[in-house]
This record gives structure tokens, sequence and C-alpha cells, in this order.
């Protein structure tokens, strides 16, 4: 019966030349078409000998079960989501989207030769850093600026150019651990600095750097406290009177921003997150933020403050082994033009955080009225989001959401198929209800998600 079976299964040769493959071929590399057939076949024969196939498919159900194989091996290992979290900068899933005009600008200089190390005007070598280095000083009011890979290379090649063998003097309220295994004491450890911590966890007083200062301290450093907060009882002295303290004793103020903002978030009910031109203003002689938190840019970390120091930095040996690429700089210039322009409504990031309940129930309304136009039974209910990346940690931003009644399967069944669909949904559940954020949404993934979702229901 066995012997039967196996001499039953189609030729690879055969099944591929079945229309529906051949037409798949167009859309999907042929050897992942073919890998697939083979794939399918194995696992059949597999199948057939183990006797748990008694029955070879039709041709048709094999052609299906090769096209759903072959679709996934052709799938690119990193590849769009749609978030659905309601978390704005996601850093699992990427934290910042770039803005079109980013994306673009990437695009552009990603499949062309382009100025990024050449002076047209002059007709001769230029600098990488020069693209975007006088807007940054213009938005920030710095005197110069630098851009390497990511905040912790930018607080790496700054703690080792300026204090390497000496000491740096930080709050004990502000020794921060960030996802990734980013800790203030390791990086200064790596930096060949000794770390002073003052103060206590909920106090530090301005007399506690006064007191640690010696002929060994090269810096004092502020971290912002971005993914925690000490509440309460608690207390650290200001970054002008940390400035005047440092100047005075003739040493250098060193501030890691963390997530630095280039707008007041206060506008959209945000509090608690300074600006980089806050730190500026205050007189910190160099601040270190990251391009991918709240800046809504490309992964990079921005350090900008006072030029003796930023010059100093940019011929640092670290540097060149941190820097960025053109389409991180490219990104980074249509960004960084947005702000000047005052479009910050074209960075996603920024027009996500400033939404408002009435937008955000507009785009729940809508996306629920696609969702029942399918046959889904779904509701719009309001909730709760972040925004995430390890920035203002205690504040929930109010939202609209869809909450989706699945016909056919369990909400965890749910989750899982919408995680495990292409393209990839991701939600929550809470409270007995399967929950799809429209703060992180993009109106022309709509359709998209409910295809996704009837998909998944099922
Ligand atoms: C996020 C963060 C960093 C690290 O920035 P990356 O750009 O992710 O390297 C460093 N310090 C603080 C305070 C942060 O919040």
């Amino acid at each position: 019966m066995n012997q039967k079976l196996l001499r039953q299964i189609p030729k690879v040769d055969e099944l591929m030349k079945q229309p529906v493959l051949q037409q798949l071929c167009e859309a999907v590399p042929a050897q992942k078409v073919t890998e697939a057939v083979r794939q399918i076949l194995d696992d059949l024969r597999g199948g057939i000998l183990a006797g748990s196939v008694e029955e070879l498919p039709a041709v048709d159900t094999l052609c299906a079960m090769v096209a759903g194989a072959a679709n996934k091996k052709a799938e690119y290992s990193l590849r769009k989501v749609i978030n659905a979290t309601g978390i704005i900068l996601h850093t699992n899933l990427g934290r910042a989207c770039i803005s079109r005009r980013a994306a673009d600008a990437a695009c552009e200089v990603a499949q062309s030769y382009s100025t990024l190390e050449y002076n047209l005007q002059a007709g001769r070598r230029g600098t990488r850093y020069s693209h975007v280095e006088e807007l940054l000083c213009k938005l920030t009011g710095a005197e110069s600026a630098l851009v390497v890979n990511n905040n912790a290379a930018a607080v790496l090649l700054i703690l080792s150019d300026m204090a390497q063998g000496g000491q740096v003097i930080t709050s004990r309220g502000e020794l921060v651990e960030i996802g990734g295994s980013f800790r203030v004491p390791d990086i200064m450890e790596a930096c060949g600095a000794e770390l002073k911590e003052v103060g206590t966890t909920n106090k530090t007083h301005l007399w506690d750097y006064d007191r640690a200062i010696t002929e060994k301290t090269r810096a004092l450093m502020k971290v912002h406290t971005s993914n925690y907060r000490i509440v309460g009882f608690s207390e650290t002295p200001s970054l002008p009177e940390l400035v005047e303290l440092g100047h005075s004793r003739g040493l250098p103020v060193i501030e890691d921003l963390g997530s630095g903002c280039l707008v007041d978030l206060q506008q959209f009910g945000i509090h608690g997150e300074p600006t980089v031109q806050d730190s500026i203003r205050a007189g910190v002689d160099v601040v270190s933020f990251s391009g991918d938190k709240l800046l809504g840019g490309p992964q990079a970390g921005i350090i900008v403050g006072r030029k003796a120091i930023v010059d100093k930095l940019k011929k640092h040996p670290l540097t060149r082994a941190m820097r960025v690429d053109k389409m991180t700089l490219a990104a980074l210039e249509a960004t960084l033009r947005s702000y000047d322009a005052g479009l910050t409504d074209e960075i996603p990031t920024i027009a996500m955080l400033s939404a408002t309940p009435a937008k955000l129930r507009a785009k729940a309304d809508i996306l629920c009225g696609l969702m029942t136009g399918a046959g889904i039974a779904a509701e719009v209910v309001s909730t709760e989001g972040q925004v995430g990346g390890g920035s203002v940690p205690t504040q929930m931003l109010p939202s609209f959401a869809v909450a989706v009644q699945p016909a056919g399967v369990n909400l965890d069944q749910l989750e899982t198929n919408l995680r495990l669909g292409s393209p990839a949904v991701i939600g929550r559940i809470n409270h007995d209800r399967f929950l799809l954020d429209v703060r992180t949404l993009q109106e022309n993934d709509y359709d998209a998600v409910v295809k996704a979702v009837a998909e998944a229901e099922k």
C-alpha cells in the first residue's frame, strides 16, 4: 500500500509545470519555488512512510502548500511589521519610522554616487559631517556638532576623549541601565574613566558634587533618567546650577540626554522631557542624544556642544570606527530639514505623539468601519498607549483602539496568527479583548490590517 502511494507522488518537474506554480515563479524566485516543491514532496514521502498520510492530496492542494512554503522562503528576515501596540518608539520593532522625505533622501543616495565627502564648490574632498552640522547647530543653538552610530557610541566617545584616566562625577540617582545592556557605570569603565558616584538614589545636592571634586576630576556628568523616574522625596540640582559649579571649578559639564527632543512636548500634554535647546541654553558643554528616539530620524548618536570640545572629538580615532553611513546622513539631513521648515507633522514620531483624541477617534472609526464591512466583529474602545523607547515612562497616552472579537479562534490564536501572518500585525490582548491601537497605525496599512484579521480569525 505504502509502495503504491510512494510511486504516485508527482515528480518535482511535473509539479513545477502546473500553471499556478509557473505563475508563482513571476512573483517569487523560481529557485525558491523548486525548493518548496522538494520540501513539500519530501514531507509527503515522510508522512507516507510514517503511516500518517494514507491518501495523496489533490494536485491543487499540493500547489497551494507549495505556494505557502515558497512565499515563506522568499520572505526577508528583516521586514516590515504593522505596529498596533500604541507604543510609538517600540525598540524591538525598530524605534522611529522615518519620514517619507527622509526615506526618499536615503534611497536616492543609496543608489547613486553622492556628495558624501566631496565638496562640489571647491572640487575637492569634503567632510561627511558637513551635511548636518549647520542644521544641528541652528536647531539646537550649539556651536558645533558631530554624528556617530548611536547614542551609546556618542557617550563612549565623549568619555574616552574627555575623561580617560580621570574621574567623572555623576549622581547615584542617574546610574541608568537602558535596554540592551548599556549601563552608565560599565561604559565609564570601558572608557578608562573612574565613576565617582555622589548623593543618594533619591537626593543629590549641589554640594555633593562640590565636595567630590578633586584634582582627578575631569567632568561633571548628567544622565537623563529616560526610562525611569524617581518620584516623591527626590531632588537634584538644576542644569544651570551644575553648569555654574562645573565652570567655577574649571570643569566641563557633559550630558547624556537619551531621547533628545527638539520640540517642546508639553504642547502635546507630555511633561518632563527636556529639549536639547534647553541643555545648550543652560550652558552644558557637550550633549549627546539618539537620532531614532523622539527626534524621529534614523539610528544615530548626535553630539552637540562647544566648538573646542566637538572639534577634538572629530579627531579622535574612535570617531572613524563609529562613523555613520551615507543613508543615515541623508535621512538625518532630511529629518532635520523638516524641523527647520517647521514641518514636524511630516515626521511620523511627532505626528503620532501629537495626534489629538479627536483625530485618533476618527482613525479608529474608519478602521472599525472597514472591519465590520468585512464581516469582522469589532468595536472602538478607548485605551492607553506609551511613547516607548525609554522616554517619558510614567506617562500613558490616551488613545483609541479597535477591539476585535474573533469568529473562529480564541484571542491567543488570533494574536499568534496575526504575528505569523504576512505582513505581521502586532497587537495586544487586554481584558479579554484583542486591541489594535490606532495611534501607531498608518492609514495606508488599514486594508492590510483588515485582510490580516479576516485571515487570522478563521
Ligand atoms: C537610549 C539611551 C542611550 C542609548 O542610545 P542609543 O541611541 O540606543 O545607543 C543612552 N543613554 C540614555 C539615557 C538613553 O535613554
